[in-house]
């Protein structure tokens, strides 16, 4: 599994920094369908296409240590 992991869905361009992902969760427990942590504890991409836009934007930025960075369409960072 590489370090970096991106996914554009609902408009919204994410992308994931798994050197800095503890683990936690906090993503999973906000949108399980959007994001599961991996056999090392990591938070990977699952579908976030089945997540509305509003609810990946939590999600994402429940992210305790900003891990998770997200795009709209017009390039302007949201999250964190
Ligand atoms: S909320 Fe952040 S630290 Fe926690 S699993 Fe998700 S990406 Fe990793």
């Amino acid at each position: 599994m590489s370090d970096e992991e991106e996914r554009t869905a609902s408009g919204l361009r994410m992308h994931i920094d798994r050197q800095l992902c503890v683990g936690f969760g906090d993503c999973v427990t906000e949108a399980s369908e959007a994001f599961r942590l991996d056999d090392e504890g990591i938070a990977v991409f699952v579908d976030p296409e089945k997540v509305d836009r509003e609810q990946l934007i939590r999600a994402c930025d429940a992210c305790p240590v900003d891990a998770i960075t997200v795009w709209d369409e017009t390039g302007k960072q949201v999250v964190p």
